[in-house]
C-alpha cells in the first residue's frame, strides 16, 4: 500500500525524522493562512502517490500568502501528469503547505528489501533530488548501500559511515546519524517494502531534513498497522484493482488485450509468458485462488471484462483443489449475465474435466476449447486477430 508525501511525513515525526513545518489542506483560503502561519513563505505540494510532481508543475514555491493562495487554487483539482502517472494523470485533491526551505545541498535516501540477501538495505548517494534509477544507470558507483539485520536494526556505526560517504561533517554528521537510525527504526518497525527521503536535505544552517517523503508497506502486514491501514486512498488505485480486492481476488492490471483468469500465481505467472511468447499481450495478471467459489469467478469474469482493452479471454484452470466444474459456472453464469462478445478460449485440466467441459457445451455459448497452454495461447490471439466471436 501507498501512502502520501504528508502520511509519510507523520508517520516519520513519530519516530523522530526531522521534517519541514506545515500542513495539508484541499482549500486555497488555507494555504494562505498556513503560508502567513510560517511566515510568509511557502512551498505548495501536490498530493498524489506518485513521484516527479517537481517535474510536473505540482511543486510551487510561494513567496507570499498571496501567492500560495493563487498556486493552490491552481494545483488542487488539476489532472497531474508525471513520467510515473502516465498520460493520463493524476487528480489532486490537496496539497501539502510546507515552510520554504533553505537549500543547500540535496541527497538522497532510500530502505528498500533486497530479497537476494533477504535483509533490508539503506541505499545512500549525494544525487538527491533526481531520479535514483537515472542514477543508478548512469554511475552505479554513486549509490552507497549498507545492508542491515531486520531484528537488530541499523547499527549506529553503520549510519555513521553512511553520513561520512555522504561527505557530511561536523555538526551535520551528527545530526545525520540520528536521522538515519530514525528512518531505519521507521522501516522496520511499520513493515515497509520502501522507504525514500528524496531530496533529503541540509539546510544552510547544517541541519538535516527529509523535504520529500515516500513510504510503501507491506500489504500483507497492515493488519497490525491499524492506523497505517486508516491512510488508504481509493482514489489513487485502479478502480478494478480495489473491485478485486473486495473478493479476495489477486487481479494486477496490466496494458494488453487478452484478459486472463487462471488459478495458482505459477500458472497465471506462466500464462502471461505464453500469451507473449505466441505474439500477444496480456490485460491483467488474476489468480482466482486455490478454493475460489463460483461467486469468486463469476466476479472475477466481470472484473476481466469490465476492461475495455480485453478483446478476448484466456481461461486456463487446472483443477486441483479448485474444480473445473465450478470455474465453469462461474464463466458461463458471468458471460450469461455480462452478454459476452468477444471470443473466450478455455484450457481446463485436473478436477472434474469432463464435468466442466459438458457444461461449457451445453451453455450454448461460443467458447473455444483448447488442448494445452500453448494451443489455448495460439487460439485466443488467432481470435482477436479475427476479431468478434
Ligand atoms: P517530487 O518531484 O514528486 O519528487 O517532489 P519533491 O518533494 O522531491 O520536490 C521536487 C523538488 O522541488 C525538490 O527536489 C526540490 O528541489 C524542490 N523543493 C521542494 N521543496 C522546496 C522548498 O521548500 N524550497 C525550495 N527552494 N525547493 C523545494
Ligand atoms: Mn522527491
Amino acid at each position: 500500500m501507498k501512502v502520501h508525501e504528508y502520511q509519510a511525513k507523520e508517520i516519520l515525526r513519530r519516530y523522530g525524522v526531522a521534517t519541514p513545518q506545515g500542513h495539508v489542506t484541499d482549500s486555497p483560503e488555507e494555504a494562505r493562512q498556513i503560508t502567513k502561519d510560517l511566515g510568509g513563505k511557502s512551498v505548495v505540494k501536490a498530493q498524489i502517490h506518485a513521484g516527479g510532481r517537481g517535474k510536473g508543475g505540482g511543486v510551487k514555491l510561494a513567496k507570499t500568502p498571496d501567492e500560495a493562495f493563487e498556486h493552490a487554487q491552481k494545483i488542487i483539482g488539476m489532472q497531474l501528469v508525471t513520467h510515473q502517472t502516465g498520460p493520463e494523470g493524476r487528480k489532486v485533491k490537496k496539497v501539502l503547505v510546507e515552510a520554504a526551505a533553505d537549500i543547500a545541498q540535496e541527497l538522497y535516501l532510500g530502505i528498500t528489501l533486497d530479497r537476494a540477501i533477504g535483509k533490508p538495505v539503506l541505499m545512500a548517494s549525494k544525487f538527491g533530488g533526481m531520479e535514483i534509477e537515472e542514477v543508478a544507470h548512469k554511475d552505479p558507483t554513486a549509490i552507497l548501500k549498507e545492508p542491515f539485520d531486520a531484528i537488530a536494526g541499523l547499527q549506529p556505526f553503520q549510519a555513521r559511515k553512511v553520513a561520512y560517504a555522504l561527505g557530511l561533517t561536523g555538526e551535520t554528521h551528527k545530526k545525520a546519524v540520528p536521522f538515519l537510525l530514525a528512518l531505519a527504526k521507521a522501516y522496520v518497525e511499520t513493515d515497509c517494502s520502501l522507504a525514500e527521503i528524496n531530496p533529503l536535505m541540509i539546510t544552510g544552517q547544517g541541519d538535516v531534513v527529509a523535504l520529500d517523503a515516500k513510504m510503501n508497506f507491506d500489504d500483507n502486514a497492515l493488519f497490525r498497522h491499524l492506523d497505517i491501514k486508516e491512510y488508504r486512498d481509493l482514489d489513487e488505485e485502479d478502480p478494478l484493482e480495489v473491485e478485486a480486492s473486495k473478493f479476495n481476488l489477486n487481479y494486477i492490471k496490466l496494458d494488453g488485450n487478452v484478459g486472463c483468469m487462471v488459478n495458482g500465481a505459477g500458472l497465471a505467472m506462466s500464462t502471461m509468458d505464453i500469451i507473449q511468447y505466441a505474439g500477444g499481450s496480456p490485460a491483467n495478471f488474476l489468480d482466482v485462488g486455490g478454493g475460489a467459489n463460483e461467486e469468486q469467478v463469476r466476479n472475477a469474469m466481470r472484473i476481466i471484462l469490465s476492461d475495455p482493452n480485453v478483446k478476448g479471454v484466456l481461461i486456463n484452470i487446472f483443477g486441483g483443489i479448485m474444480r473445473c466444474d465450478i470455474i465453469a459456472s462461474g464463466v458461463v453464469k458471468a458471460v450469461k449475465e455480462i452478454g459476452c462478445t468477444i471470443p473466450v478460449v478455455v484450457r481446463l485440466e485436473g478436477t472434474n474435466v469432463e464435468e466442466g467441459k459438458q457444461i461449457l457445451r451445453d451453455s450454448g455459448l461460443a467458447v473455444i476449447p483448447a488442448d494445452g497452454m500453448k494451443d489455448a495461447a495460439e487460439k485466443i490471439i488467432a481470435a482477436v486477430a479475427k476479431g468478434g466471436n
